[in-house]
C-alpha cells in the first residue's frame, strides 16, 4: 500500500462519509475548524463523529470508533489522552493503530518559508514502523523492584515496513532510505531489522541508495546537519521512530505545524504527526490548526480530492507565508480563529480568480 487514492470505498451522490475522532485536549475545536474550512469550500466529505475521551472512558465508544473506521476506512483524528497512573490502562491511540493494523506512519517534515526554525531545506519523509516493537504494551514486576517490558520484532513486520519505505522511494522520487537503528547494542532485535532493510536494500532497490545510521547519532546528525536527509526516507523501528521524528517536527516548527497519515492494507487514519492532546491549550483558540488542517489535506488527496486539497494547502500556506497570520507557538500573535479566516478569504480569493479567468 501506499498513500494514495483510494478508489473502492462507498460513495453516495459522489460524497464521502469519514470517521471523525476528535479525542481529548484541542482535538474537537481543531476538528470543528475542518467542519468550518469543508463546508465553506464546499468540499463533498460528511463527518461520522465519535468520541473517544479519556474524560469517561467507555468501552463501547473504542468498538464503535473501530467499527466506523471499518466502514469508512478513513478517519481523521485528534490523539486521545493516556493517563499514567494506571499500568493497566492501554492506550487507546495505540489500540485503534493495533486492530486497524496501521502499520506504517508516514511523516514529511518540510521547512515553510517566514516560519522560524534554525535550520532552512529540511525534507524529510519519516516512515516508522506503527505496531510493535516497545509498544507490545507487555510488561511485569517479575520480582520486587525489577520490570520487564517486553520489545517483540517480527520478520514479517520489518519486512513489511522496510518494502514500504522503498516502494514509497520509488512512487515519490526520494533518492536514499536511512535505516535508523541500534543493532550494536540490541543486536538481535535491531540486528535483524538492519538485515532485513539492508537486504531489501540490495536485492529489490538496486536503484535507491541505502544506508544505516545508530539513533544516537542519527540524532545528533538530525539536528547539527539535517539537510544530509533532505530528498530522503528515514526507516524506523517503532520507539526511534517516535522520538527521531518530534525531533525533525521540532526543527520544522514544532507540534502545531505538521501532519502524521497512518496506514494499513485497508485504513487510512490522518492525524497530527507529533500526537499532542494539548490540553492546557484548549478552549482558548491558541493551538495552531495548521498541522491539522494539513492532515485534512492528506486525508482529500487520498480520496482523490485533489483539487479540495490544494485549493486548501494554497491557502493556508498563503496565510502562513505571504499574510504572514502567524500563531503564538511560531512567535505569532494570531488567534487559530483569525488563521482560519484568512484562510477562508485566500480560498475565496482562488475561487472568483479562477471564475474570471
Ligand atoms: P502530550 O499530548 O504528549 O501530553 P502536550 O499536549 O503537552 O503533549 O503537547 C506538547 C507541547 O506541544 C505542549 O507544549 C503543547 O502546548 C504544544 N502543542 C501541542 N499541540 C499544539 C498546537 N496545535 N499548537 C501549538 N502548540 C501545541
Ligand atoms: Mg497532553
Amino acid at each position: 500500500v501506499i498513500p494514495c487514492a483510494r478508489e473502492n470505498l462507498a460513495r453516495y451522490g459522489g460524497r464521502q462519509t469519514v470517521t471523525a475522532l476528535p479525542g481529548d485536549g484541542i482535538g474537537p475545536e481543531m476538528i470543528d475548524h475542518v467542519n468550518r474550512i469543508f463546508s465553506f469550500a464546499q468540499v463533498p466529505v460528511d463527518f461520522e463523529t465519535i468520541q473517544v475521551s479519556s474524560e469517561n472512558p467507555r468501552e463501547e465508544d473504542l468498538e464503535n470508533a473501530i467499527v466506523s473506521v471499518q466502514r469508512n476506512g478513513v478517519a481523521l483524528k485528534g490523539n486521545i489522552e493516556t493517563k499514567f497512573d494506571d499500568p493497566h490502562f492501554k492506550s487507546r491511540n495505540m489500540e485503534i493503530r493495533r486492530r486497524l493494523d496501521l502499520f506504517a506512519n508516514v511523516l514529511h517534515t518540510v521547512t515553510i518559508p517566514t516560519v522560524p526554525s534554525r535550520h532552512k531545506d529540511i525534507d524529510i519523509v519519516m516512515i516508522r514502523e506503527n505496531t510493535e516493537g516497545e509498544y507490545s504494551g507487555l510488561e511485569h514486576e517479575s520480582a520486587a523492584g525489577v520490570v520487564e517490558s517486553l520489545k517483540i520484532v517480527t520478520r514479517e513486520k520489518m519486512q513489511r515496513i522496510s518494502r514500504y519505505a522503498f516502494e514509497y522511494a520509488m512512487k515519490y522520487d526520494r533518492k536514499k532510505v536511512t535505516a535508523v537503528h541500534k543493532a550494536n547494542i540490541q543486536k538481535l532485535g535491531d540486528g535483524l531489522f538492519l538485515k532485513i532493510a539492508s537486504d531489501i536494500a540490495m536485492a529489490e532497490y538496486p536503484e535507491i541508495k541505502f544506508n544505516a545510521m545508530i539513533v544516537d547519532n542519527a540524532s545528533m546528525q538530525l539536528v547539527s546537519r539535517p539537510q544530509q536527509f533532505s530528498g530522503g526516507i528515514m526507516l524506523m523501528p517503532n520507539l526511534y521512530g517516535n522520538i527521531i521524528s518530534n525531533i525533525a517536527c521540532g526543527l520544522v516548527g514544532g507540534p502545531g505545524l505538521v501532519s502524521g497519515m497512518n496506514f494499513g492494507d485497508k485504513y487510512a487514519v490522518f492525524e497530527t504527526a507529533t500526537r499532542n492532546t494539548g490540553t492546557t491549550l484548549a478552549g482558548k483558540d491558541i493551538a495552531n490548526p495548521s498541522a491539522f488542517i494539513r492532515a485534512s489535506c492528506d486525508m482529500l488527496r487520498y480520496l482523490n480530492f485533489n483539487e479540495y486539497a490544494d485549493l486548501i494547502s494554497d491557502a493556508l500556506f498563503e496565510t502562513l507565508t505571504v499574510q504572514r497570520i502567524h500563531t503564538q507557538d511560531i512567535g505569532g500573535t494570531a488567534k487559530a480563529s483569525e488563521l482560519v479566516n484568512s484562510l477562508l478569504e485566500n480560498i475565496e480569493k482562488s475561487c472568483v480568480n479562477s471564475k474570471y479567468r
